[in-house]
This record gives C-alpha cells, structure tokens and sequence, in this order.
C-alpha cells in the first residue's frame, strides 16, 4: 500500500472518530477547565499542558513542509502562515497569558490531544504540500480561497478578542468564574468557540481538501457540545445570566 492509498484510508477514519467524539460529549465533558476532576487521574498544570500538547501541531505541520512536494507557491506560503500563526499563538503565547483555574488539566487529556495534533498536523501538512498536488499561483484568485481565508482571518479576530475578554474576568490568582459581557459574549455564551470554528471552515474552503473538512468538522465536534455544556453552567451557577443570550451562533441557537 502506498502513503497516499494510507493517507486515504486515515481521513475517512478521521472522519468517523469526530463523528464519535461528536455523539460521546453530549453525555461526557471534555475534563479540562471547569469540567476538571481529580477522576481522571494525574494532572499537570493547565499552562504546561496547553504548551506541550499544541506544540505538536506546529511541528508537524513544519516537518510537512520540510519534506513536500510542492512548497514555494503563494498559496502553499499562505497556508503555511495562516497555520503557523494560529498555532504557535496556540501554543507558546495563549498559554502564557491565561489565567489559570484551579483544576490541574489531566495527562489523560494531554495525550489525547497530543495523539489528535500529530495526526491532524499530518494530513493537513502532507495533503497541502504534497498530495494536494499543489497550489498553483492563480489559486489565490479563486472564490473558495479568498472566502476561506477571510473567514479564517474573522474567526482568528474573534477567537483571540474572546478569549482575551474571558482572560480579563480574572485578576491575578483569581480562578473563579464571572459572568462576561462585552464583545460578542453580548450575543451567545461561547464567542471563541465560534471563532474557532468559523477559522477551520474557512481553511477547510480555502484548502479545498478532505483533510481540511476533517479538521472542520472535528472542531466543531469538539467545540458545540462543550458550547452547550458552558451555556447550561452558566445558567445553572448565575441567576442573573443574560436570558436572550444564546449558546454559539448570535439570534439562532
Ligand atoms: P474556555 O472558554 O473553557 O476557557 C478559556 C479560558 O478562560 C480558561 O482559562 C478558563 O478558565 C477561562 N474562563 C472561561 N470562562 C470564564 C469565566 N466565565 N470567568 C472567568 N474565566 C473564564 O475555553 P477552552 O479552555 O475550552 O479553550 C481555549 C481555547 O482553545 C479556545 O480559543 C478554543 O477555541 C480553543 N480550542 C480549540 C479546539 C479545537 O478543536 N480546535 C478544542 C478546544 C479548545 P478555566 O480553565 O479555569 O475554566
């Protein structure tokens, strides 16, 4: 079997475990942050664990890139940029800024994460600079790249403004939970999800690829359970919780 039939062969799969994780979080939550519990064996703090385990999508990303195909066209740079930038803010500058609660996050958590970032990095890195088999220059004149990469640039605006906004809740040493109120936490519970989410659709378009689509759809197999968990936290730990708030997209749900 060649890499490409085994490349193939992962993003269906890929597929099917998002679809999983997607249908096993509406009964578990992810157990990190204010999910957190002592059940899920040793834990590290959150910081450390935000910068081991996002550092391997950077890194394999890179390696892709160092060993592709098809690497020096415009748009196979601007991928390069987009992912980088997200992920080395992920990795090495998100973490550094936050305010820690008091929950330590699991190792279990750690490792799964770490095991995702390696695949994911994979398919993405390998199909943009290898078996996509390249990106020709006119490429970045086309409807599906320019849509996907401005909705890539909005979501990364309105994910860092979020969680930025989240950060700001606490003071130094606090880890308590406070109610946010400005930018768009006016309108739904989990603005950054939505940014997130907002960003992978945007490269799944601007990548035109089943290993983008599968990132996607993972995010947002990730990130809507763990909207509606935070909405219902909210309304169940503040009686004074905005009642026209909604969970993750503005007037609709
Ligand atoms: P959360 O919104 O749960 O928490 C973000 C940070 O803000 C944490 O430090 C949290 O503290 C703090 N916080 C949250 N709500 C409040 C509040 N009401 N009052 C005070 N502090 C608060 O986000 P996640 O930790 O789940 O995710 C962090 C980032 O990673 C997000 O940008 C998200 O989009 C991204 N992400 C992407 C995924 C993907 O699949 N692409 C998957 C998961 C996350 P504490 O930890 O104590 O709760």
């Amino acid at each position: 079997m060649t890499e490409a039939n085994i490349f193939n062969h992962i993003v269906l799969v890929w597929f099917g475990l998002a679809g999983a994780i997607f249908a096993s979080l509406f009964f578990i939550d992810a157990p990190y942050g204010r999910y957190g519990s002592r059940e899920w064996g040793r834990g590290i703090r959150a910081r450390t664990g935000w910068i081991i385990m996002e550092s391997f999508s950077p890194a394999v990303f890179a390696v892709c890139f160092a060993f592709g195909t098809y690497r020096f066209s415009a748009p196979e740079l601007l991928f390069l940029a987009l992912w980088q930038a997200h992920y080395i803010h992920r990795a090495f500058i998100y973490p550094q800024f936050i305010r820690e609660g008091a929950k330590p996050m699991p190792l279990a958590v750690v490792a799964m994460a770490i095991f995702f970032n390696g695949v994911n990095g994979y398919l993405n890195g390998r199909w943009v600079f290898t078996f996509s088999g390249g990106y020709p220059n006119s490429w970045f004149i086309d409807p599906r790249f320019i849509l996907g990469v401005t909705l890539f640039v909005v979501g990364f605006v309105i994910n860092r403004e979020s969680d930025l906004i989240l950060r700001a809740l606490r003071a130094p040493g606090e880890s308590d939970y406070k109610i946010p109120r400005r930018g768009l936490f006016r309108w739904v519970s989990c603005p950054n999800y939505l940014g997130e989410i907002l960003i992978w659709g945007g490269w799944a378009l601007a990548t035109w690829s089943l290993a983008g689509l599968s990132f996607a759809v993972w995010t947002a197999a990730n990130l809507v359970p763990r909207a509606r968990s935070h909405h219902k936290w909210y309304l169940r730990h503040f009686a004074d919780y905005p009642a026209e708030r909604k969970i993750l997209i503005p007037y609709l749900w």
